[in-house]
């Protein structure tokens, strides 16, 4: 299916027509060049400056088991937070479309186009157990719990040897578990990052006792 003659879904405007496409965390074909460039490239560069720190820095933060984004982005810590939240919304977003999983995506264009974190998306940061020396990138499939036809969680690991990092789409409400770790969501945890088991990609997330399916 070609994606040109489809309307981007983040503004619903502009025909899709971002020609770039696998150079980031995911192929960004299904939306227009415009939100790709100039409506999100905050979110872009509060990922690169974040990205540089942590492979920088990455012996002393995994002895350590955290790292505290106010050492990267000082007094615009709360705002570059949400921002780097926001690159991995437009990511996933572009991923779940291009892979036909059915999270509706109207909460996903409203948060990146109001500038706003996504409530329901949180990210895990965890250290690769790919041995060292070796550079390696890997992009997950999604792995998605569903109820029928309802998606309740979806998980994305991006791995850029050493740092993975989990993007993970809980629908709110859904009887589902958090990932095991230390979930982050830009406006719960302000500036302290743990970081979380690897345990493989995405481990599917398992549901809660008391859900019957
Ligand atoms: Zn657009």
């Amino acid at each position: 299916m070609s994606s040109n003659n489809l309307l981007c879904w983040i503004c619903g405007e502009r025909p899709a027509d971002s020609a770039e496409h696998k150079v980031k965390a995911s192929d960004t074909r299904s939306i227009c060049s415009h939100c790709n460039k100039a409506g999100t490239q905050g979110y872009d560069e509060a990922w690169r400056r974040l990205s540089s720190y942590l492979h920088a820095n990455w012996r002393d933060i995994t002895a350590r088991g955290s790292f505290d984004l106010s050492k990267v982005f000082g007094a615009e810590t709360a705002k570059q937070a949400v921002r780097v939240q926001l690159y991995f919304v437009k990511a996933f977003g572009c991923k779940l479309l291009e892979d036909d999983i059915r999270v509706d995506l109207r909460s996903f264009s409203a948060a990146l186009m109001a500038g706003i974190a996504h409530p329901e998306v949180t990210l895990l940061v965890t250290s690769s157990l790919v041995p060292a020396g070796q550079m390696l990138s890997y992009e997950s499939d999604v792995s998605v719990l569903r109820n029928g036809d309802e998606v309740y969680s979806a998980v994305w690991m991006n791995l850029v040897h050493p740092v993975g990092i989990k993007i993970c789409y809980l629908k709110a409400g859904a009887p589902v578990r958090e990932p095991p770790g230390f979930p982050w969501h830009p406006t719960r945890q302000r500036k302290l990052v743990k970081l979380s088991p690897y345990k493989g990609d995405t481990e599917p997330l398992v549901a809660r006792r008391d859900l019957r399916i």
